[in-house]
């Protein structure tokens, strides 16, 4: 066993910044509300065609001045973050236009938004709507913005930045990060549209990628801005003409904003954002404890324990497939809800090695709920993140270890 007590000196630093950050974020979200006069009648919704949809219309103010957005979507008619995303590229691209991502290939689900599948099946990707793609692949771990001059064309509508690494193997970019990029693309084409895909950064900085200079952002409700409540649903924010843009792609060509029924997850929604930055924090202290105490294992963690964060995502290197199996199951038992199961190594598309995921999860899917998961091949890279408390992630990790050690 090691010695727990020198663990939480070690980190007590790291949380004490993340308390600041969340601080600064719990008093930006609670500023949104009153700026924007939430009402307990705002927690209903229309229904139908949702005209007049007071507590949704409410609701995307106060998502538009917490990301420094001219207006926003918030619904849950976007079902996912993939599906957040590809409504912001379809709602603003145009046959003809490219999508340059900075940042390398994108996350995984995004893969067929693009282009077609694996199989050559096009299920109406921005390829078959005469959308062309480019990649800029990442050099040394950062965006080659030597090569923006060559890669940047008068096709080049948009360009776009992935700011979690999501599951590759390469650094997240900080929201200063982002900030140099964009001047660099702007200087080089004042008019290209800056995308971030926000997934798991929103709460983890003080500011967003739109503070940063970014012209849209998008990002899901069972991910950070949810805190952990939210049942489902995502968010589109920037520039008000080109949310306009994304809205009529969302509903139909001329409908637009104005319609689309929240129906029963408005106070969650509400209730969520308003908790969002605490529930982040609490994800946070848990990767940070996670990095520090496999560390003290040996275990190599990425990012380390002292590191600065841009998300949730925390990074642990296992020796071998038998104990990041061994560890993952370790998760899944300790977790509250389906703790009995056994997680098994299984085909995921996209994937050319089995994976492992341990998820006890009240909502499907969620990931600011503690989940460990990950391809079984070298490196043994398990992604561990999330959690509602700091404590459950603590408890699941030593736990976890004493398994794997043992
Ligand atoms: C999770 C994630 C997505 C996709 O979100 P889903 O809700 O799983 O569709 C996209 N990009 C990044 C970086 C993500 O982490």
């Amino acid at each position: 066993m090691n010695d727990i007590v020198n663990i939480e000196e070690e980190i007590r630093p790291y949380k004490e910044k993340i308390e600041d950050i969340v601080l600064h974020n719990q008093e930006k979200v609670l500023d949104a509300f009153q700026n924007q006069n939430v009402a307990d009648r705002h927690f209903h919704s229309e229904t139908g065609y949702g005209y007049d949809d007071e507590g949704r219309d409410t609701l995307e103010g106060v998502y538009a001045e917490i990301f420094g957005a001219e207006d926003a979507l918030v619904r849950p008619q976007l079902v996912s973050g993939t599906h957040a995303i590809s409504t912001a590229f379809f709602g603003v691209l145009r046959p003809g236009d490219e999508l340059l991502y900075v940042t390398g290939e994108p996350y995984d689900t995004l893969r067929e938004v693009i282009e077609p599948a694996g199989d050559g099946a096009d299920h109406g990707s921005l390829h078959d709507f005469g959308i062309s793609y480019r990649a800029l692949p990442l050099k040394e771990g950062a965006v080659d913005a030597e090569r923006f001059r060559e890669v940047i064309t008068s096709r080049t509508k948009m360009v776009a930045i992935q700011r979690s690494k999501g599951y590759a193997d390469r650094p997240s970019f900080t929201i200063e990060d982002i900030e140099g990029v964009v001047k660099e693309i702007k200087a080089v084409k004042p008019d290209a549209i800056v995308f971030v895909d926000n997934c798991y950064g929103e709460f983890v900085e003080k500011a967003e990628p739109l503070e940063a200079g970014a012209d849209l952002i998008a990002g899901s409700l069972i991910k950070n801005p949810g805190g952990g409540i939210v049942r489902t649903g995502g968010y589109i924010a920037g520039r008000k003409e080109l949310i306009t843009a994304c809205a009529h792609r969302l509903t139909a060509p001329g409908l637009g904003k104005e319609m689309g029924a929240t129906l029963s997850v408005l106070q969650e929604m509400y209730q969520g954002i308003f908790i969002a930055p605490h529930v982040v924090g609490e994800a946070l202290k848990g990767a940070v404890y996670t990095a520090k105490y496999l560390d003290s294992y040996g275990f190599r963690t990425k990012p380390f324990y002292d590191e600065y964060r841009t998300d949730l995502i925390q990074t642990v290197y296992f020796d071998n497939a038998e104990q990041m199996v061994d560890f993952c199951r370790e998760i899944q038992k300790a977790s509250p809800v389906n703790a009995f199961a056994l997680p098994e190594p299984g085909p995921l598309p996209g994937y050319d090695s089995d994976v492992i995921m341990a998820a006890g999860t009240f909502i499907q899917g969620a990931s600011l709920e503690l989940t460990a998961d990950g391809p079984l091949r070298p490196p043994y890279m398990a992604f561990v993140q999330g959690g509602l408390t700091a404590e459950h992630v603590k408890i699941a990790v030593r736990r976890a270890v004493d398994a794997v050690t043992s």
